[in-house]
């Protein structure tokens, strides 16, 4: 997410009456807690129309951050400023990040301060995911999937691809694959999106049993943002995706000019330089 480029609206000084905190004196008497938001959007279209549906009314965010904080009685401040932060992304289809500052003035603290706050940064992101099947009901399985994507509050489905028929990769024996790819923007960190795709791999009756066998679903992350990460559980850009024409077909038509940041080539281009490759 490109936030630094964005517009902004500022929002200082939200003074919200709230039950956060470690003490039951503070669930039970509650006390000031002090808002800073900054919401990261485009304000062009409400800057040349001068239209409020244009843009994301403030009113209603302060709204949304007082039902939010007031609905709810969290211990920590760092969990009651990450649900705000969710609530303004679920809540608001304009705004793609916020930063959020939340501040207890009168923290029950035996020493003179003026305040504690945190600030966290939260936003929308941009991924795509890699979907296959070679085992059952394949078409079924791929769309319960995608059903079971969409359920979820934290994704928003894009594009998706055509599914295609492929010859199975890595030299076993097994039936063709149905693959696929698709578009979504998702309020996920990486690993929790991996985690998101296990769950639906396993309400699918998914086993694992030979690396590249047969599989009823097969969910794989292939870009997240420009993210470029190595970690145990998770390689993004997808490790092998350059090599694999079920993967670049399905990307080139849903987003061919994607970038793999890696490489700083797009899908097209990717998927053009595979087909050289295949053919020399
Ligand atoms: P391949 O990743 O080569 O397509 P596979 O999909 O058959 O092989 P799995 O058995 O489904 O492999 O996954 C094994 C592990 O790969 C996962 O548990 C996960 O931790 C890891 N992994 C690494 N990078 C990714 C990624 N980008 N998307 C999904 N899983 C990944
Ligand atoms: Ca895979
Ligand atoms: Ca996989």
């Amino acid at each position: 997410m490109i936030a630094e480029s964005m517009d902004r609206i500022r929002i200082t000084g939200l003074d919200v009456f709230a039950r956060h905190g470690v003490f039951p004196e503070e669930n039970r008497l509650g006390q000031h807690f002090l808002v800073n938001a900054v919401l990261y959007t485009s304000t062009r279209q409400a800057g040349r129309t001068d239209e409020l549906e244009q843009t994301t009314n403030y009113g209603e965010v302060c709204q949304v951050i007082t039902d939010t904080l007031q609905q709810h009685t969290w211990k920590l401040i760092e969990a009651a400023a990450e649900h705000t932060a969710r609530a303004i992304l679920l809540d608001f289809p304009l705004i793609s990040a916020v930063e959020l500052e939340l501040c207890k003035p009168s923290a029950p603290i035996p020493l003179p301060f003026g305040s504690v706050s945190v600030t966290i940064r939260r936003s929308w992101h941009k991924a795509y995911v890699a979907l296959g099947s070679n085992l059952g009901d394949r078409r079924g399985l791929i769309q319960r999937a995608l059903e079971g994507l969409s359920a979820l509050e934290e994704v928003r489905l894009g594009r998706c691809s055509t599914l295609i028929e492929t010859a199975p990769y890595g030299g076993v024996e097994q039936g063709n694959f149905l693959n696929g790819a698709v578009e979504l923007d998702t309020l996920f960190t990486p690993q929790e999106l991996l985690e998101a795709l296990h769950t639906l791999e396993q309400q699918a009756n998914r086993v694992r049993q030979v690396h590249w066998g047969p599989r009823t679903l097969d969910l794989d992350i292939l870009l997240y943002d420009d993210l470029v990460l190595h970690s145990e559980q998770l390689t993004i850009p997808h490790a092998d995706m350059t090599n694999r024409a079920f993967v670049l077909e399905p990307m080139a038509e849903i987003a061919p000019y994607a970038v793999h940041p890696g490489l700083g080539k797009t899908m097209e281009q990717l998927l053009a330089e595979l087909k050289e490759r295949g053919s020399c």
